[in-house]
Parts: C-alpha cells; sequence; structure tokens
C-alpha cells in the first residue's frame, strides 16, 4: 500500500485507510468542488509509526516531499519561498469522526521570510502577523505540548500595554511582538530554537497528530461511544493548502449542516465569520453569525455554499457536515461530513429521504444506529439545560432515561415516601429481590456496585426505568443516610437527577423532555418489521410491562422471571413465610395462596400475548435473596433492640441458607428439585391460567422453561413433575393442553451436552447473562464496576462480554449447543433472553448463528427489531 495519496489519486471509498476527512476531501476532490489541493497519510502509516516504537517509516518525509512538490505545481505558490509561500493545515481524521479529540495545525510554513512574503504579496500585515502567532501557539501547544495559558498571559500582556480588549484590535506592532514572545515560550520550553525549516515543521506535526491517536482524550472518546479497532484504527494526517478566511471583509469561514441535526428538517443551517480562520467558529472563539445573513452581505457565495450542500447531500445521499472558507471572493470546501444528529432527527431524516427518493426502505434502515433508537422511547435529559448543573459522578449506564428526585437510602422509606406521590431516587450499594417493592415507588435507581447485568440493572430496563450501576465513585453510608462523591455529599431528601443513558449523576432537577414516538418512528419500525428474519420477543414479568412490549412489537415473551411476581409489596411477606416454613404441610399452605396469586398474574400477561408464544421460566434465585441479609437483621436486633421470635427466627434461616458464591449456588432448578413443591405449585398456577382463559376462548400459548439446568438428569428429574402436574390438569379441567416443556441454555455444561437435553427439551433459550459468567468465570454482579473498566483501559477487553456477546468465547459455545441441540430436532426453537437480546451487535451474531429469536426488555424492543432487520438486510 502506498502511504501518502493525493486527494485526486485516492479511493475515497477506503475510509480505514484515508479516515473520514481524508475520504470526504478526496471524494469532494473528484466531484470537481474547489477543494485546495492536499495529500493524505494514511491510517496504515499511524499504525506503523506506533509499530516501530513511535517513529515515522524512514522515507515517509521523501514521499511527503514528492506530494508537496505536486501541490507548488499545482498552486504556484513555493515551500519557504520569499515571494509566494504555500502554507498548508495539518488535520487528523479517523474513519469514525472524533470532533475536537485529536489534534489540527494550521498555517504551516510561516516563518520570518515567509511572513515578510505574504505580507508583501497581501499588503496585509495584521493578517500575516495573525497567522504568524496562531501558528506558533498551535505548534507549541500540539507539538510541544505547551500549555494555553503560558501564552494567553503574553496576549493578555500585551493587550493591556496596547489598551484594546479584542484580539482583532491588535496592531502589527502588538502581534509582532507576541509572536517573539510565544517563540520565547517555545524555546524556553524546548531548550532549542523554534523550528522554521517548513519540512522540520511539518515531520513534527505529523508526528503530533499520530501522538494525539493515543492521547488520553481520543482514548477515552472511543471507550466512551464504543470505537473498536474494527472501526477506526489509527488516524490519518491531511495536509491542505491553506486558504485564509481571514484576508480581510471579502473573506470568510463557516459552518453548515444541509439538515437540522436536531429535529431533521430540511433546512440548512449554520454560523460563519468574516474575516476569520476556522478555528474560531469552531471554538467559539467569537459567535457567529447565521448562516442566512449571507444571503445579503455575500450573496455569491451564499449562492455557492447552497449549490454544494445540494451536491454534496445527493452525492453521498446523507445529510452533511460542511466547512468551507471565502478567501477574498473565492469559496472552498475544506471538510463535508456524514451530520450528526439526535435520534429524531435520524428517524425523520429516514423517512424523508426515502420519500425524497434519495435513498430505499433498506438504506433508511441500514442507517440508523439501532441503539441510539432506545433514546426516543424515554423522557430524556434537557441537553440546552445540563450546563447549569453540578454533576455529583458518573457510573455504568444501565437502564436508559432520565429523572429526578428526592434521595432515599433506605428500602423502606423509599416505598413510604414513593406513596405520598413524591418523586424519589433510590440510592443502595445494590439490590436484592426484596429491594423491588421500592423499585416501583422510585422514578430511578443508582447503585455503587454491579454493572449491566446486575440485579438493580436488569429490573429496571424490565420496568423501564432509569438506572444507574456501578458508580463506585459514590461511597454509600448506610448509617448516616449519605453519599459522598468528589467532595459533594447527598444527604436523605436531596435533590438529584440521574441519566441513565449516559450514567451521569447530577445535583437538583434536570429538566427532561418527553419520549418522543412520533408517525415516523412507527413507518421505521414497520418497514424492520418487514425486513428482519429474527424472531423478537420481550423479557417482561408484568400484565404492564407485556402490554407495553406488544405495543412496540413484541412478539411473544421470550422470558416471564417468575420470581419478580414474588418481589411485589404484598406478596413478599407470603413468599418469606412461605421460606420459613417448618414443616412440609405449612409450606404446602402458604403454597396454595401463592398459587392464586401467580395463577391470576399469568391469565393477565397471557392475556396481553393472546396468540403469541409466553415463555414461564421457574423460580431462579436463591431462596435467601428474599430474606433480608443477615447484617440487617443483627442492626436490627442489637442497634434496634428487635428482640421479637421471629426476626431472630429470620435470622437463624438467612444464615442458614447463605451462601459464598450465590450465583454459583443453590439457585434454578436446585432448587426445583429440593423444594419440588414450589415448582410444581408454579406449574400449577400456568396450567390452570391456560385453562380459565382456554374456556374463554382467549389463544394462550404459554411454555414452561427450567433455569440453571446443567445435565439432563436434572431436566428430566423436572420433566417427570411436569408430566405428573400436566395428568393432573387434564384430568381435572378434561382439556388437552399443549404446554411447552424447554430448558434455559446458561450453565457451560448444558451448552455442550445439548443434544442430550433436546430429546427432552421441547426449546432452548439462552441465558448469556449466566453463560457469559460461566465462560469467563467473571461475576456478573461484579465486574462492570470493578477490574473491568481497567481491563478495557489496558485493551484486554474491548467491550464488556456482559453487554455485546463475546463472540470467539461465549458465542463460540453457542453455536455448539445449537449445532448438537438441533441434530437431534432439526427445527427446534433456540431462542436468547440475556441482556443481549437487545444489543444490535449480539442480535447481528444470532441473526448469523440461526437463533430462532431475541428477547429484550421492552424499551429495547424496537432496537431489536431494527437491529434484526440490519441484520438481515446485510447479510443478503
Ligand atoms: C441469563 O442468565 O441470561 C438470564 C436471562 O437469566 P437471569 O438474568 O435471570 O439469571
Ligand atoms: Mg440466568
Amino acid at each position: 500500500m502506498k502511504p501518502i495519496y493525493a486527494f485526486e489519486d485516492a479511493n475515497s471509498k477506503n475510509k480505514m485507510l484515508l479516515g473520514g476527512k481524508g475520504a470526504g476531501l478526496s471524494e469532494m476532490t473528484g466531484l470537481k468542488l474547489p477543494v485546495p489541493p492536499g495529500f493524505t497519510i494514511t491510517t496504515e502509516v499511524c499504525n506503523k509509526y506506533y509499530e516501530n516504537k513511535k517513529r515515522l517509516p524512514k522515507n515517509l518525509m521523501v514521499e511527503v516531499n514528492k506530494h508537496i512538490s505536486k501541490i507548488e505545481k499545482k498552486t504556484g505558490k513555493k515551500w519557504n519561498s520569499s515571494t509566494n509561500p504555500l502554507l498548508v493545515s495539518v488535520r487528523s481524521g479517523a474513519a469514525i469522526s472524533m470532533p475536537g479529540m485529536m489534534d489540527t495545525i494550521l498555517n504551516l510554513g510561516l516563518n520570518d521570510q515567509t511572513v515578510e512574503a505574504l505580507t508583501k504579496k497581501t499588503n496585509n500585515p495584521r493578517f500575516t502577523w495573525d497567522s504568524y502567532r496562531r501558528f506558533i501557539q498551535l505548534f507549541g501547544k500540539v507539538v510541544f505540548g505547551i500549555k494555553d495559558e503560558k501564552f494567553d498571559e503574553i496576549l493578555d500582556g500585551v493587550k493591556n500595554t496596547q489598551g484594546v480588549e479584542e484580539d482583532s484590535d491588535l496592531n502589527v506592532e502588538s502581534l509582532q511582538k507576541i509572536v517573539q514572545n510565544y517563540k520565547n515560550i517555545c524555546e524556553e520550553h524546548t531548550k532549542r530554537e523554534f523550528p522554521t525549516e517548513p519540512n522540520e515543521q511539518l515531520n513534527l506535526a505529523i508526528e503530533a497528530v499520530f501522538k494525539s491517536w493515543m492521547g488520553d482524550r481520543a482514548i477515552k472518546y472511543r471507550r466512551e461511544n464504543n470505537i473498536t479497532k474494527d472501526i477506526a484504527n489509527g488516524t490519518a494526517v491531511n495536509v491542505v493548502t491553506m486558504v485564509f478566511g481571514n484576508m480581510g471583509d471579502s473573506s470568510a469561514t463557516g459552518v453548515v449542516f444541509t439538515r437540522n441535526g436536531h429535529n431533521g428538517k430540511r433546512e440548512i443551517e449554520g454560523e460563519y465569520l468574516t474575516n476569520a480562520q476556522g478555528e474560531d467558529v469552531v471554538a467559539g472563539v467569537r459567535t457567529g453569525k447565521k448562516f442566512e445573513e449571507m444571503k445579503k452581505e455575500m450573496p455569491k457565495s451564499y449562492k455557492e455554499v447552497i449549490n454544494a450542500c445540494a451536491k454534496l447531500e445527493k452525492h453521498f445521499r446523507e445529510p452533511q457536515d460542511i466547512e468551507f472558507t471565502i478567501e477574498q471572493g473565492k469559496f472552498y470546501l475544506l471538510q463535508t461530513r456524514k451530520l450528526k444528529m439526535t435520534a429524531t432527527a435520524l428517524v425523520k431524516t429516514s423517512v424523508d429521504m426515502v420519500k425524497e427518493k434519495l435513498i430505499d426502505k433498506k438504506q433508511a434502515l441500514r442507517r440508523m444506529p439501532a441503539q441510539q433508537l432506545e433514546a426516543l422511547l424515554h423522557r430524556t435529559i434537557d441537553e440546552s439545560q445540563i450546563k447549569n448543573y453540578k454533576q455529583l459522578a458518573k457510573g455504568v449506564a444501565a437502564s436508559p432515561g432520565a429523572a429526578s428526585g428526592i434521595a432515599v437510602f433506605d428500602v423502606k422509606r423509599a416505598i413510604e415516601i414513593g406513596e405520598t406521590g413524591k418523586k424519589v431516587i433510590l440510592i443502595r450499594k445494590e439490590t436484592k429481590p426484596e429491594d423491588v417493592p421500592a423499585f416501583f415507588s422510585s422514578q430511578g435507581i443508582l447503585t455503587s456496585l454491579g454493572g449491566k447485568a446486575s440485579h438493580a440493572a436488569i429490573v429496571s430496563r424490565g420496568q423501564g426505568k432509569p438506572c444507574i450501576v456501578g458508580c463506585d465513585e459514590l461511597k454509600i453510608d448506610y448509617s448516616n443516610q449519605t453519599s459522598t462523591a468528589n467532595g459533594i455529599t447527598v444527604k436523605d431528601g436531596d435533590i438529584i437527577s440521574i441519566d441513565g443513558s449516559t450514567g451521569n449523576v447530577y445535583i437538583g432537577e434536570v429538566p427532561t423532555v418527553e419520549s418522543q414516538v412520533t408517525e415516523d418512528f412507527k413507518t421505521i419500525l414497520l418497514w424492520a418489521q418487514k425486513a428482519k428474519r429474527l424472531g423478537i420477543r420481550a423479557n417482561a414479568d408484568t400484565p404492564d410491562s407485556a402490554k407495553l412490549a406488544r405495543e412496540f412489537g413484541a412478539q411473544g415473551i421470550g422470558l416471564c422471571r417468575t420470581e419478580r411476581m414474588f418481589s411485589e409489596k404484598n406478596r413478599t411477606e407470603l413468599f418469606v413465610e412461605m421460606i420459613m416454613a417448618e414443616s412440609l404441610e405449612q409450606r404446602g399452605q402458604l403454597l396454595k395462596k401463592l398459587q392464586e396469586l401467580q395463577k391470576s398474574d399469568f391469565v393477565e400477561i397471557l392475556r396481553a400475548m393472546e396468540g403469541y408464544k409466553v415463555t414461564i421460566r421457574l423460580l431462579d434465585p436463591p431462596l435467601h435473596e428474599f430474606l433480608p441479609n443477615p447484617e440487617e437483621l443483627m442492626n436490627k436486633i442489637y442497634k434496634e433492640n428487635d428482640n421479637s421470635e421471629k426476626t431472630k427466627r429470620v435470622l437463624d434461616r438467612a444464615r442458614e441458607l447463605s451462601e459464598v458464591n450465590p450465583m454459583m449456588g443453590h439457585r434454578g432448578v436446585r432448587i426445583g428439585i429440593t423444594y419440588p413443591e414450589i415448582y410444581e405449585m408454579q406449574m400449577k398456577a400456568v396450567f390452570e391460567a391456560t385453562a380459565d382463559l382456554i374456556k374463554k376462548k382467549i389463544n394462550a400459548k404459554p411454555q414452561i422453561m427450567i433455569p440453571q439446568v446443567g445435565s439432563i438428569e436434572e431436566l428430566d428429574h423436572i420433566k417427570s413433575i411436569y408430566d405428573n402436574v400436566k395428568l393432573e390438569m387434564e384430568k381435572k379441567y378434561k382439556i388437552k393442553f399443549k404446554i411447552n416443556f424447554g430448558t434455559m441454555l446458561e450453565v457451560v455444561r448444558a451448552c455442550l451436552t445439548s443434544n442430550e437435553l433436546a430429546n427432552t427439551a421441547e426449546f432452548f433459550s439462552f441465558g448469556t447473562n449466566d453463560l457469559t459468567q460461566g465462560v469467563f468465570s467473571f461475576s456478573r454482579e461484579d465486574v462492570e464496576g470493578k477490574f473491568l473498566p481497567e481491563y478495557m483501559d489496558k485493551e484486554i477487553l474491548e467491550t464488556s462480554p456482559f453487554q455485546s456477546i463475546d463472540e470467539n468465547g461465549v458465542g463460540n459455545l453457542m453455536e455448539i449447543a445449537i449445532s448438537r441441540g438441533r441434530k437431534i430436532k432439526n427445527n427446534l426453537e433456540i431462542g436468547i433472553c440475556g441482556e443481549h437480546g437487545g444489543d444490535p451487535n449480539s442480535i447481528k451474531f444470532c441473526h448469523n448463528a440461526d437463533v430462532s429469536y431475541v428477547s429484550a426488555s421492552p424499551h429495547r424492543i424496537p432496537i431489536a427489531i431494527v437491529a434484526a432487520a440490519q441484520a438481515a438486510i446485510n447479510k443478503k
């Protein structure tokens, strides 16, 4: 591969090699649009630079010089000339745009000789000396790492001496003084003369741009935006002939968007500044004028911008974000890139562009970043107001949407306050099933521990409530009912806001914006439904969430976690009593009551999903999770002097049931085997609910699923309970039930022996939360708040395997399980119901692995539908 391409010679489709900016410049050059001549040093060179222990390839500067000579020929200007000097800008640009994260240097090529030459040529010493001082500052900052403040001190000092306030009022003498002092700063810092040779300047600048790829800002940005190596690997360097928007009043510089990036409307938006350089607009040093004003002020240029907008949008078939410069009346394009849009704008532009015949429906779906769609279904933080609020901390964004309320640290108190109608944000170190009643009374949940697959995260997503987990900078002190982060302490009763889409926690009540399910959004979902192959089901445990999921387009429930039904306020106590029962008989009576409650829930859920399959999973968590933890009980006994027999009994039972590794402990099928009466009760509730509905001619389609199965012996053991229950129910109701019996695949051994399980199971569903935990031996509750961020910093993992399926490990195991299972039953229904079911990358994997359906929490259904459509379209 060549290390450098002139804009006119590059393959502008190759963004990975040229970066977005380089590709855009070369594409525009190919379209015969007025782009200043230049060339791109490829991202491959950047990677070589790093492989080579941060040294530029040997021959690079020889190649660079050849290209500079080409530019000289095209422009008639000359490097280091004393009459007509060539100046260039050196700009970074990766395959994915990372605005402001990497470095750029303007006016390179200036020195004491070329500044004089340019002065003579333009007869505008104020412009040339102003450019020179900007160059030294930028070069000093980017190449030598000198802080802006040092330069600003000098600038302010000279402004004071001359008695002016604005930079633009500085006279030539002052600017010359600044240049000299700026050079002195650089020389003091580097202990060498300021480089005057343009070649050396360029060499250093190229290296500095490559370095900025691994700068802290850039690394953080990539991590937060999930920019992995397969979508952007290194930065390119673009060397572009300088054109000047600061050559007087017939010069200008500006930025325009071909559509409104906020709401998607078809209107050109933008700003410009006369007599200014591009950075002034971008950095907001001066406030720009509205683009519309240009119509009067510079009508010819205005038309040229409008024409360029139309041409570029038509060519790229995407709204564009365009940078332009007008140098003494002559119009130049400096950059074009895909406009960054809100989810609302993406939806609207997709539908509009199909109407305008600019793109087809497939492309309309392909261009949607599915992940962003979830934001439309929730209230979101009002971005325009955010600057007025102080950020307290940042955690893992676990369930999107924004909420404000008073901080409450105690579960009971959250319920009490919630019931009075006040808004509550529940703050806990972590949550357990027994805390769920407080979720219902809270607007949002914030925990200092846990990751995306933790209890708090999953329950919140199921309820569509904003949630932040793993906020480990927040130190929670239960005894004083406070939490502290970054020197700020929040007490019980203080108002805070949480943004579950970003993980940010704010002090005070930040205004929010309504959710936006527009007609256009519905249109997109309709197109996606038609294009996808994968089935889409919901993880839903209540009638309300089942209804919501159906409204969003779910066709069935892939996971109904029955334990949630025991977590509702008036039921926990009953369930705890059942756990505490001292005889089978006593437990039997309590289970009867629970059966009635469970049956009534199933009736409602099955009714809401009439006609679609509803997979009901029997009890999964360890029983002690329903009891208060021993520490709290001890506190009650010793601090609050609670001497009641009941508390002591609960403590004894909690201790008896407690485990060192509960997630690998007495849970799932292991409960079914040791407490068969519990599973039997749940199965009966399913059959009875179905019988009720059949009588009412409602097409209920439940299926029963067993969690944590690792062997055929376990599954067969439960199957015999199921068979007995079925027999009993068929006799009782005189109905032939068709209720499928299946298993989760969430234990490694189950995946490896799926050929055995398939003999008994009528369906499989991957529980990728537990499966990931098992395959990595990572605790799903802990890792995301503990070592995972460092793993990502050190590039040991690119993304959390709890968020996106780890294809090489977990994915591989899934493929083995699918192939072994389908060898026994070739049409076996195999779904996925872990949190990955709502993640676009994992959905793509599932499509390719021939999974039957994905199941996601209700608010992620639209993401899943669009991602499934994209997977289908892209595979064809
Ligand atoms: C899973 O393990 O992926 C799963 C869906 O079950 P749970 O998250 O309830 O353990
Ligand atoms: Mg599980």
